[in-house]
Formats: C-alpha cells, sequence, structure tokens
C-alpha cells in the first residue's frame, strides 16, 4: 500500500437523508480521498445546534446520515468516522481558541453575513464563534488538507490564522496550518427548477428514495420554461433535467436529448423518465446496501461510537500538547 498524502478533516451538519445535492456534491468527493489520505469524517452535530429550532429529530438525523455516508462507501476501515459531540476535546480548544480570535474577525465574515441574513431573529454567541468552532475541529485532528468549495476559502483562512495567533500567543508549534483543497463541487439544482437542492426548500431528490418516489420526484421537474407544449422546440441548456442528463445518463443518451429537446423529437415526459431510470439504475447498489444497513441500526451506532474512541485517541494526545503551551498546571 503507497503511503498516504496527509490527513483530511471533514464534516457535515447531521441533515438526516441525503440528497442529490450532497451525495454529488461532498459524499463521493470523502469517498474519493480514502485511498489517498488519512480521512477523519465528523457529523457535525454541536455545529447544528446554532441554528437548529429543535433537536427532536437530531439523533434520527445522525442516524439518516450516517446510514447514507455508510451506504456509498465512506468506509470506517479506511477512515475515522465519528460524531463531533461525542468528542468533547473539540469544545475545550474552541474555548482556547476564541481567547486568541478578535471579534471584528468573527462578523467580518462574508458567511457570517449570510447566516445572519438566514436567521434574523436568532444571532446567538455560537453562530457568531461557529468559524472557531470549525477551526478547532480541522486542529483538534491535526489535519494538514480540508476539502472545501472556494466559498468556504475564509474559513480555512480563519483557521490558519487562529494556529498563527495560538502559536505565536503561547510561542508554541502545537498546532499546524492545514492547507484548502478547492474542489470543484457541482452545484446541483433542485426540481425547482431555481434554487440550489436543499431540504428546506423542499425541492430535492433523496439518495435512498424508493424508484417510484424518484421518478415522481424527477417528473415534476421544472423545465425549460418557454417550452409549453409537446411540439415547442425546447432548450437544454436552460434545463435542470438535462443538467442531471449529464450526470446520469450515458453520453449516446445525453447527445440525443440535446439533439431532439431541439426540434422538439422528444417530449419532456419521457425524457424525464429516462432521467429517472438512470438515476435508479446508478443508486441501486447504495439503495440495496443501505436498507441492509438500516435492517441493523445498532451495528451502525457501533461503527460511530468506534469512530468516536478512535478520534478521541488523536483528540486527547493534541489537547495535552496544546494544556502544556498554555501552561496550565499539570
Ligand atoms: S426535453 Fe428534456 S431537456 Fe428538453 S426541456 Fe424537456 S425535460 Fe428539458
Amino acid at each position: 500500500m503507497t503511503a498516504k498524502k496527509g490527513r483530511v478533516f471533514s464534516g457535515a451538519r447531521p441533515t438526516g437523508k441525503q440528497h442529490l445535492g450532497n451525495y454529488l456534491g461532498a459524499i463521493k468527493n470523502y469517498v474519493q480521498l480514502q485511498d489517498e489520505y488519512d480521512c477523519v469524517y465528523s457529523i457535525v452535530d454541536i455545529h447544528a445546534l446554532t441554528t437548529l429550532e429543535t433537536t427532536v429529530n437530531l439523533k434520527e438525523n445522525t442516524l439518516e446520515m450516517a446510514l447514507d455516508w455508510l451506504a456509498a462507501g465512506m468506509d470506517p476501515q479506511k477512515s475515522v468516522i465519528f460524531i463531533q459531540s461525542h468528542v468533547p476535546e473539540v469544545t475545550e480548544l474552541h474555548i482556547y481558541l476564541s481567547m486568541v480570535t478578535p471579534e471584528g474577525k468573527l462578523t467580518d465574515l462574508p458567511t457570517f453575513k449570510d447566516k445572519v441574513r438566514e436567521n434574523p431573529n436568532n444571532i446567538n454567541y455560537g453562530l457568531v464563534g461557529y468559524p472557531v468552532l470549525m477551526a478547532a475541529d480541522i486542529l483538534l485532528y491535526k489535519a494538514d488538507t480540508v476539502p472545501v468549495g472556494i466559498d468556504q476559502a475564509p474559513h480555512i483562512e480563519f483557521a490558519r490564522e487562529c494556529v498563527r495567533s495560538f502559536n505565536y500567543r503561547y510561542n508554541t508549534k502545537v498546532l499546524i496550518e492545514p492547507q484548502m483543497k478547492v474542489t470543484q463541487y457541482p452545484k446541483i439544482i433542485g426540481i425547482d427548477g431555481v434554487n440550489k437542492m436543499s431540504k428546506s426548500l423542499n425541492n430535492e431528490i433523496e439518495i435512498s428514495a424508493t424508484p417510484e418516489l424518484t421518478q415522481k420526484r424527477v417528473v415534476s421537474m421544472v423545465t425549460d420554461p418557454n417550452r409549453q407544449r409537446r411540439t415547442d422546440p425546447g432548450n437544454p441548456d436552460v434545463c435542470n433535467v438535462y443538467s442531471l442528463h449529464k450526470i446520469f445518463s450515458t453520453s449516446d443518451q445525453v447527445n440525443m436529448v440535446n439533439t431532439e429537446c431541439r426540434r422538439a423529437g422528444i417530449g419532456c415526459v419521457d425524457c424525464k423518465k429516462m432521467l429517472a431510470e438512470n438515476i435508479n439504475q446508478n443508486l441501486a447498489g447504495l439503495r440495496e446496501k443501505r436498507s441492509q444497513l438500516a435492517a441493523h441500526p445498532n451495528d451502525v451506532w457501533d461503527i460511530l461510537h468506534d469512530g468516536d474512541k478512535r478520534a478521541r485517541v488523536i483528540a486527547e494526545a493534541t489537547m495535552q500538547e496544546v494544556r502544556k503551551a498554555i501552561g496550565f498546571a499539570e
């Protein structure tokens, strides 16, 4: 086996059953990185609290997301897959990092401004400080590589600044500066044809949906708005169905849709049925594996708890160094 390139950290909030946007945008990349890097993947349930109004579904959503991750090929033999809140050292590091973080830096981050717009009535202390918690996640596991979309770049730069401030303040080299691995995440548009696929907008197609439900969701997709009748020629370039064909269909099918749509040689209903079939075919193996896993939820919790233990070994070692560097009494 060739030596791995370094350690990757990434996390995602427990949003329950994952949709095509999550799958194509993050999960597939997580799976690919496992062979090249030593990967640490976290279900970041503490982060979820910054915007959640209720936690009644938190546990269930954690399990559902883990089922999708594992079914998609995230492999506990290759990666550490764990639950953020089960390694409380992260909250300790978070508080130490907060002491070397000027408050203005946090409120200047563009993502903070977005969050304020999204949650105008719930701007809590945790929401302001969530980049510090995100930095703590990365630094606790001494990850040197973080896969991010370009919009997340300021957060990684912020984490790097945290490292420099901490190491300077305590005259140490204990924390390491992570590098960004900028990844082109495809932006998957929802079935409304306008917005990014998102559960909160109810425009998603879940990867674990039944073939029938998948077909129903695909059939309800918004297409080229100028194609009103079957006999109208369409423009696939403005149609989200075509965008998904480019991901799930063969090149012959993509070419055929591209040509036939423009001369009204194919109707939208047939075009969508073909897409639904291809999505179902593509996800059949994942869904089969997911049902097997879902039949034994305790085994899935055991996998996560084993990940917790492995994550905690790394975390505790880092925190011993951190506490010593700060100069706490032993
Ligand atoms: S035929 Fe297909 S690509 Fe063309 S507008 Fe209809 S759904 Fe979209």
